[in-house]
Order: C-alpha cells, then structure tokens, then sequence
C-alpha cells in the first residue's frame, strides 16, 4: 500500500483507513484460497457492503455512500490491492447501478436503487455478446415488446457475476437499427427462463465468476425498461466511462500489491554477500516499479477529479484505463522478475498478479479500443 495518501478531508482519510482495517482482516486471509478454489466469495462482498464500501459513488438520500470519486477510487485501489477479483467486482457492482441512476425515473429509483445500493445485493453488468465484443452495436440479444411486457431471448456473454448476481443491467436489440436500436433493462436474478452457463475456465481472477448468461423467452414488464427504447447503447457507454476509472483504480491496486510484494523480497534475499535491493540493476527495477505505480494513480485520479467537478471526462477516463492497465502488466511482470524462480512459483503471489494483470488491458474495452476512443476525441 502507499505509506500515505493525501485525502481530501479527514472524513474520507477514515474511510481509507476503515478499508484497510477490513481487507486486512476479512480478505487478506482468503484471497489464496479463493483464487486456488475458484469458489466465489460471496460473503465477503456480504461484508463490504455492510461496511458501506459497495455504494461508495452514489448518494447517500439512495442509500449511496456519497463520496466523490476520487474518494471511492481510492478505496477500491486498496481493495484490489489485496484481491484483484474482489475490486472488479465491486467496481462492476457500481457499474450495474449505473444505469438506473442516470437513467431511471424518479418512481424507478426509488423503488429499486436503495435495495441495490444496500450492500446485500450483487450486480452484473451484460454488454457483450459472443461476437460483439469491441462492437456492442453488433449485438443480437433481442427484447420484444408484447402488450405491457418484454421478452427477451439471447445470451449475453462474458457476465462478470454471471449466475452470483441479484440483478442483471442487461442490453438488448429491441430495433434493428444498429447501434440506435438497443435498450436497456434491469432484469433480477429470479426472472423464469434466466440461467447462467458453466463458468469460463480463466488464466486468472478465479474469485470473481464469469459466465454467459442465457436469455430463454425472459418476460419483464415495460417498467423494468431504463430510459427509452433505442438509448440502450448511449446508457450502457456513459456507464463505461466511470466503469474504466474502477478498472484503472483497481489496476493500479494491483500493480501496488505486486510491488510491496517485490520490495519485501528484495530487502531480504541476499546475492553476492547483499540484499539484492542493493544491487542498483535490481533496485533500478524497483525504481521504475515504483514511479508507475504512482504515475498511474496520479493518472486516475486526474481524470477522476474532472468528473467530480462535472467535466468531460471521456477522453481522460480511457487514458487512466490505458496507463493503469498497461503500467499494471509491466510492474507485474517486472515483480515476478525480482523473486527470480520463486517469483514463477505459486508460493508467492507475484505470478496472480501477472495472470491479473493481463485481463486488464482487454476488458471494460480493450485498450485498442481505448486508443481509439482517445484518437476520434482528438480529432474531433
Ligand atoms: C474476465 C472477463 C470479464 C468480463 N466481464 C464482462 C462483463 O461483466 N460484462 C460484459 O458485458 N463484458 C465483459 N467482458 C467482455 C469484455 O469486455 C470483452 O472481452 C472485450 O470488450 C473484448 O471483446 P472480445 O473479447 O469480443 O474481443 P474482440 O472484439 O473480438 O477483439 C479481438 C482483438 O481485436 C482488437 N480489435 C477489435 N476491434 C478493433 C478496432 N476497431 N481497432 C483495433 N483493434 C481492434 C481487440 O483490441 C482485440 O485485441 C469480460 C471479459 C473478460 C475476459
């Protein structure tokens, strides 16, 4: 972790160090046999948000945290610091709320956002399709209105929480008029005809579940629409916006781990008659670990600090994405080259950290995908 964080009041200087109290206590001591087990930690999501840590982004009048978000990045950052599959999952839990903040009804909100906001709920967020990955509006998951109904059939592929979750935000072709013809929906986890496949068997993140979730003749009622029909891929879009803050964030938690983890090492193991933190070659590593660790959260943090000003942010949340991600695979990599032979074996958590790492850089957009988001806002 960083030896100190320069928080924006004591308030949320408290709330860090809450965070670390209960990750140190409730996570730290699980992570390893989670990510052996592949089981899905559900009681320790259950923990968190009884603390208040799974709401932290949304208002506290919907039963939100109310914290900025360069409060709530912060605290996810030392939360995946201790376990990567944890972090995306509570930044994939805000990313499912997402949709009905902005864009629900005011009747809407009320009646669904403060169960979701709880702590006791889990959310999952269904975009991408087997063949609509990076082009979403390629997507053929169809919802079809029928009197005061939807029914939708299709599977949505690649669900984090895929079969844990309480509620599913959920995209859907209800035109088929391209990237102008989805719509959104808010669909729970008892809806008849839902199902989850076999999860996919992973390189990493074995604690955070990731299934398809097949959509059999799925009937909702028109309410449980968020926002008007056609405005399903412009919702789902400004979701990932702050969706890729989290994955910077929790990127960046995990080249911290990686780091720490690197430093411990080298301070003891000893070649040549001295620490091999002392050898400047093997220090210079550690060095050039360290300033990306730092420059990475300097990078979200910036791109936060517009948002909570109520700034574009667009631009900035898909560079924070890109640096984060892209330094968490090199720290990584770099960490397990520091244990050396130990750094190769699962006695120490640095090869995880590599494993992790690489997800980074394709989900919430591959970060070809974030070069082009950056490059059309340039040229715009
Ligand atoms: C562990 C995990 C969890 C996930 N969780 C979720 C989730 O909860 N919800 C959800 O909806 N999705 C989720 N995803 C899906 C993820 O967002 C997609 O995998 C990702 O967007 C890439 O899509 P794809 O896999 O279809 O790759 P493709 O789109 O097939 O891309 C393949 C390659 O082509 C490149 N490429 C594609 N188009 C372009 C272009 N225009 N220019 C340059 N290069 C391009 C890509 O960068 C990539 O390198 C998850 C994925 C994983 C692995």
């Amino acid at each position: 972790m960083p030896a100190s964080r320069l928080m924006p009041t004591e308030e949320s200087s408290d709330l860090i160090g809450l965070t670390r109290d209960i990750v140190a206590r409730e996570l730290a001591p699980k992570v390893a046999g989670f990510e052996a087990s592949g089981e899905f930690p559900r009681e320790v999501f259950r923990t968190l948000g009884r603390a208040g840590l799974l709401s932290l982004p949304y208002p506290e009048e919907l039963g939100g945290g109310g914290q900025s978000y360069e409060v709530y990045l912060q605290v996810l950052e030392e939360i995946a610091s201790v376990s990567a599959s944890v972090g995306v999952g509570v930044s994939v839990h805000a990313l499912s709320c997402f949709g009905l903040f902005t864009a629900g009804t005011d009747e809407q909100r009320e009646q669904w956002l403060p169960e979701m906001l709880s702590g006791e709920q889990l959310g999952a967020y269904c975009l991408s399709e087997a063949h609509a990955g990076s082009d979403p509006a390629a997507m053929r998951t169809k919802a079809v209105r029928e009197g005061d109904s939807y029914v939708i059939n299709g599977a949505k592929a690649w669900t984090t929480h895929g079969g844990q979750a309480d509620f599913y935000k959920v995209m859907a072709r209800t035109s088929d008029d391209g990237g102008r013809g989805i719509s959104c929906f808010l669909v729970p986890a008892d809806a008849n005809g839902l199902s989850a496949d076999n999860p996919e068997q992973k390189m990493g993140l074995m604690g955070s579940t990731t299934a398809t979730m097949i959509f059999n003749d799925v009937r909702i009622p028109v309410g449980r629409r968020l926002g008007d029909e056609g405005q399903g891929l412009p919702i789902a879009l400004a979701g990932l916006d702050s969706g890729r803050l989290g994955i910077a964030a929790v990127a960046t938690g995990l080249a911290q781990g990686a780091l720490d983890a690197a430093v411990a090492y080298a301070k003891e193991r000893q070649a040549f008659g001295k620490a091999i933190i002392d050898h400047q070659g093997l220090g210079f590593v550690l060095a050039d670990m360290a300033a990306a660790v730092e420059s990475a959260r300097a990078t979200y943090l910036s791109a936060a600090r517009r948002k909570d000003a109520g700034e574009p942010f667009s631009r900035q949340a898909s560079i924070a994405k890109l640096v984060c991600t892209d330094n968490a695979m090199k720290v990584t990599t770099d960490a397990v080259q520091v244990l050396g032979g130990a750094g190769y074996t699962r006695d120490f958590p640095v090869e995880r950290h590599m494993r992790e790492a690489k997800v980074m850089q394709i989900f919430e957009g591959t970060n070809q995908i974030q070069r082009l988001v950056i490059s059309r806002d340039l040229a715009r």
